[in-house]
Parts: structure tokens; sequence; C-alpha cells
């Protein structure tokens, strides 16, 4: 079914980017084929030239990885959504085909740990520089733009602090600077945010997280305008091929059905956990953009519709603490991934962040007594329970 801009997100969720086929299903078809064939030598021709558009061969073209993407296009209000095989993929693809060497970027420094370790150690290589600053300080961004800048490049609410990044300000900025301003929207999602209304021109998204929703796959997408996604961020991608999986493409496809549900599910209950662990002795701060006390919890209120699933904490005490808190839970699932419908505890500075300096560690806030807490889908009591196992033992 062909679906528009005027259908609200939910629908398009639901419905956008699917053709039917012959059969009638009324659940996508998954269309696992690494080829197609074609009526004639001419018409081979054409789609090879390009003269007819149509499926030529999976790397680019995959009924199943089309159907994805143009939903979470239309979801995110873009003219062009490529997927790719993961979230990581996305991001190099998207700097492989818009910079070179010389390319200067501006980056926030509370990204994603392994995209900092792409930016310094591989596309440094291929003489890209990259400057770090604030994520929610414009003037720095302002004071590191050179004319050599191409990008700057962010994600908001950060991990695991939750800070929020003022996108609609950095895009006035990157405009002036003629520069991409590229938006990983992996915790929000289009549900709770769409960066290229704020004026944000990339998108990226990890579909591994929120997308699927139920820890099962690996994937990520780039979004935004034909001329640089459609056209740039495709051929790359098509050439390279960091090619999302079609079986994969499937579960993104549905995991976005439920995506909007979902998402209120998760704020629902952070939002409980987060006022709940805000007023408990044993915790020293709570991280938490729907939080009155948060230090953007006005623009977040703005720019998002919901604060997100993500939280994290500071516990008295040091990271002893920090583990036992962890080390007491009986349910929640001990692991680094976020996303999913099973709650998740991690300890950053010793997992995600293990890879950073000690000291720069600290000064991103990043200390040994914080644990992140990726909230699912389970009843908020139980993770109450679960949490307070830990955070009771501790005499405060
Ligand atoms: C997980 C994650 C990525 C990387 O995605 P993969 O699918 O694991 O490659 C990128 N950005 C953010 C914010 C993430 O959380």
């Amino acid at each position: 079914m062909k679906l528009d801009q005027n259908y609200d997100i939910e629908t398009l969720a639901v419905r956008a980017g699917y053709t039917q086929t012959a059969e009638q299903e009324n659940s996508e078809a998954i269309f696992p084929t690494s080829s197609f064939r074609y009526h004639s030598a001419q018409q081979a021709a054409d789609r090879f030239s390009g003269a007819e558009e149509g499926n030529v061969y999976s790397r680019f073209t995959n009924p199943t990885v089309r159907a994805f993407e143009e939903r979470l296009a239309l979801m995110e209000g873009g003219e062009a959504c490529v997927g790719t095989a993961s979230g990581m993929s996305a991001i190099l693809s998207t700097f492989m085909a818009l910079c070179e060497s010389g390319d200067h970027i501006i980056s926030s420094q509370s990204i994603f740990g392994t995209t900092k370790v792409l930016f310094n150690k591989y596309l440094a290589k291929f003489g890209l520089e990259v400057t770090f600053v604030s994520q929610t300080d414009v003037a720095e961004w302002q004071a590191a733009i050179q004319p050599n800048t191409k990008a700057f490049f962010l994600e908001s609410p950060s991990n695991p602090l939750t800070e929020v990044a003022d996108i609609k300000a950095l895009s006035v900025l990157s405009k002036s600077a003629n520069a991409y301003l590229i938006v990983d929207n992996c915790f929000c999602t289009p549900v709770l945010q769409r960066p290229l209304a704020l004026g944000a021109d990339i998108i990226i998204h990890s579909a591994t997280k929120f997308l699927d929703g139920q820890g099962r796959a690996i994937g990520g997408a780039v979004v935004g305008s034909n001329e640089v996604v459609g056209e740039e961020i495709r051929g790359f991608m098509r050439t390279a091929g960091p090619t999302m999986s079609t079986f994969n493409a499937w579960i993104f496809l549905k995991g976005l059905e439920t995506l909007s549900v979902r998402m209120e599910a998760h704020c629902i209950r952070a939002q409980a956990l987060a006022e709940w662990l805000d007023t408990h002795p044993a915790v020293e701060t709570v991280f938490y953009p729907g939080l009155t006390n948060h230090p953007q919890y006005e623009l977040a209120n703005v720019q998002q519709t919901g604060a997100g699933g993500l939280l994290s904490f500071r516990v008295k005490g040091g990271q002893e603490n920090a583990w036992k808190v962890i080390d007491a839970t009986e349910m929640l699932s001990i692991t680094a991934n976020l996303g999913d419908a099973k709650t998740s505890i991690t300890h950053p500075a010793t997992t995600t962040h293990c890879r950073v300096e000690p000291e720069a560690r600290l000064k991103a806030g990043i200390t040994d007594n914080l644990v992140r807490v990726s909230v699912g889908l389970e009843s908020v009591r139980d993770i109450k329970a679960d949490l307070a196992r830990g955070l009771d033992s501790l005499a405060f």
C-alpha cells in the first residue's frame, strides 16, 4: 500500500512501504533471493543501465529491504532511506560517501564508544580530522568550525548520561558552516524525535535497538534527502556492500509495526523508575530527561515527545556498590545491549566505556558508581523490586 506523509506515524509504521504481491498476503512477505530474472535481454540491459527501475541484485535492490527503507523514511519524514548491515556500517557508509581526505568533522564527545573508535582509528587513516565538543554547549560547536568542516555528528539523548543536544540550534550553525548535521536517532526513534523536522540533514539508526525492539537482529539505516542519501550513500552501499540482510529487514519491518506502542510503554516505565530511584536513599543522582531536575528537561520537553527508555544513576559509594546493585538482580539482563523488551542493566565504566582513558571517562561523567538501565517492557513493580534488592541492602 502506498501511503504518504498525510498519515500519522502510527499508521505509517503499520502499513507504509509495502506492496502486496499476487498472493494477496496480509503480512509482509520475505524475498530471500540474491538475484532477479528479466523477461528479456533488453530488460536486463535496461535494469543494469538504470533506464528501467526495478530489482537487479540483492546487494542493492531487495523488496523486503526496500519495504523497510520506505517505511522508515516516511516515519522519519525523509525522502530516502538506505538499510545497512549494522548501525556502525550506516555511520561508516555515511562518512565514506560524503567526506574526503582533509575534511573536518565536529562530533559531540558523548557518542557511542565504537563510533569514536571508528573516527579516531579508522577514518583518521584516510585523513578525516575530528574535533570532539560538548553535547550541550552550542558555543563549543561554533568555536570548533573550520573552513573544511564537512559534518556535525551527535546522538541525543546521549548514552549513558542522557544529555540532550539542541538539534535546532546546531542545525542553524551547521547550515552557516555549510556542513551536514548528522543525528544518530537510535535512542528516540522517529516516534519520540524527528531530527529532520528540527533541521538535521541525515539520520542514522542502529535498527538493532528499538526498531527491532526484541534483541533479535543486527542492522542499521541512513535517512535523508534523495540527493544525499538516495544517491550518494546508496551509491556507496551498493558498491561497498554493507547490505542489510533480507531476513533482518523483515524482522525490522515487523518491529516498526509495534514501535509506537512500545516506545510509549518504555517511556512510562522509565519515568516511573526514574522518579522512584530519585527518592531512594542509596542513590546519589538519577539521569533521565523526564525528571524536572534534569539539566535539559525543558529542551527535551519541546524536542522530544517522550523522555525515552534509557536512564542511568549513581549509586552512593564506589564501584563496589554499583556492582552490588547489578549482581543482586535476579530478573534483569546484565548486558550492554539496549532497546529490548527485556530490561538490561550495565556498568558503563567497565563495559561500554572501558576503552576510554580513565581521566577522559571521569571528565565525561562516567564515574565508577554509575549504573545504566535500558528499561524494557516488564512490569514496573517487578523491575523496581529487582533493583531494590541491591539498593536496599546498602546502608544509607
Ligand atoms: C548500538 C549503537 C550503534 C551501533 O549499532 P550496531 O547495530 O551495533 O552496529 C550506533 N549508535 C548508537 C547510539 C548505538 O547505541
